[in-house]
């Protein structure tokens, strides 16, 4: 019993050698984490080690800076001062190269000294040790979540506006935030619609059923589509050797990429009154025998440095024609994975402003006879 007492008595004694402060900022620096502490006007007093190679700033830098130059919190985190235990939220660091890398985050107020329940800021953890998958999957989630919330609010500003001003609104101004209201509700469920291709995609839970299929048919019924959409806006010609072989594909997936590819055809080349179809069969007669399917528009096209990312999830390039062009940025990334597991391909050339060719490669074989 005194043996125990001794014991502890050193342990204090030990323990009272070091200050919160110098525990804090020891662990601070063997964490792979990132702090960042604030005070209540929201400028930054604390950085650790992390922060300063993850944002590319020197602390000296960073000190005294606004947290919103530095990071951006899910809406309304910081904002509120109950904001008392972790909160476990994505958020968006720039770094001083201005890129903008996400994070989950946790949060948690800083207590004033010898004080149980004063406020004298925050702190906040970005944990970067976590796997790809995971940092992959906050970043889809803090992106679906913003393009989510834009029709979102678009929808409850009009319909509130319309619900308690509407005697001040003219008939014309009605109907104009009725339709905006209905436009965003569509931009809502094409979303939705993709996301549940995108995760029915990545699931794997994709039924093909492959079979023989005529192309020229495939795109006759995928141009009528299209072109009814754009209300005619475009004359669609097609060229194509004779005979052709059958495509190996599944019908619906094939009408699926087609209708994409003409579609963005039409959508990104609003000046031009024509897009070109090609069909060929490149390497005939060998192992390699594809079907190639090029779409040619004369519309704004694409940068070279932007090829490789406009097959990504949510990439929309920025241009004041696809500001003002409906569409997710989900398109060509659920176009291509379509091909692929089809075990064709989706490939682009472009000149900026000339014209932009996507060539879909699909097989002319069935599938176990290139295996
Ligand atoms: P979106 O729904 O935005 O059309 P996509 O995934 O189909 O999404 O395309 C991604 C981005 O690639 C578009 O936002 C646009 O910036 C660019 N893009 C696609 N097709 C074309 C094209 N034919 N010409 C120029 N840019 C294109």
């Amino acid at each position: 019993m005194t043996q125990m007492t001794e014991k502890q008595d050193t342990n204090k004694e030990i323990l009272k050698l070091h200050s919160a402060y110098q525990i804090a900022e020891s662990f601070s620096r063997c964490t792979r984490n990132g702090f960042v502490a604030c005070n209540l006007n929201g400028e930054i007093t604390y950085v650790n080690k992390t922060m300063e190679e993850l944002t590319g700033w020197h602390e000296a830098e960073l000190i005294g800076k606004d947290i919103t130059e530095l990071y951006a919190l899910p809406e309304g985190v910081l904002n509120t001062t109950d904001v008392d235990d972790a909160l476990s939220q994505p958020a968006i660091l720039y770094t001083r190269d201005e890129k903008k890398l996400t994070f989950p985050v946790r949060q948690t107020s800083i207590k004033k000294e010898g004080s149980e329940d004063e406020i004298d800021g925050y702190l906040t953890l970005f944990i970067t040790n976590t796997s790809d998958v995971d940092r992959a999957q906050t970043e889809f989630v803090s992106t679906v979540s913003h393009e989510l919330r834009t029709p979102i609010t678009s929808i409850k500003g009009f319909a509130s506006t319309l619900l308690h001003h509407r005697q001040k609104l003219d008939e014309e101004k009605r109907k104009k935030y009725i339709s905006i209201i209905k436009d965003q509700a569509e931009r809502l469920s094409r979303l939705v619609e993709d996301l549940l291709a995108v995760s029915r995609l990545e699931s794997k839970k994709l039924q093909f059923t492959i079979q023989p299929l005529d192309i020229k048919k495939s795109i006759d019924n995928c141009v009528t589509v299209v072109q009814s959409k754009h209300n005619d806006s475009h004359t669609i010609s097609m060229t194509t050797q004779d005979p052709l072989p059958p495509v190996w594909a599944d019908a619906d997936r094939l009408e699926q990429i087609l209708t994409n590819l003409i579609d963005n055809a039409m959508k990104y080349s609003p000046e031009a009154d024509k897009v070109d179809l090609d069909i060929s069969v490149i390497n005939p007669g060998e192992n390699s025998e594809m079907m190639q399917v090029n779409i040619t528009d004369y519309g704004i096209g694409i940068d070279q440095g932007d090829i490789d990312s406009i097959f990504g999830k949510f990439s929309r390039l920025d241009s004041p024609l696809t500001r003002t062009t409906e569409g997710t940025g989900l398109g060509l990334y659920i176009t291509k994975s379509l091909a692929c597991m089809l075990n064709g391909d989706v490939k682009v050339k472009s000149e900026k402003e000339k014209q932009t060719t996507f060539s879909l490669l699909l097989p002319t074989s069935p599938p176990s006879n290139k295996e």
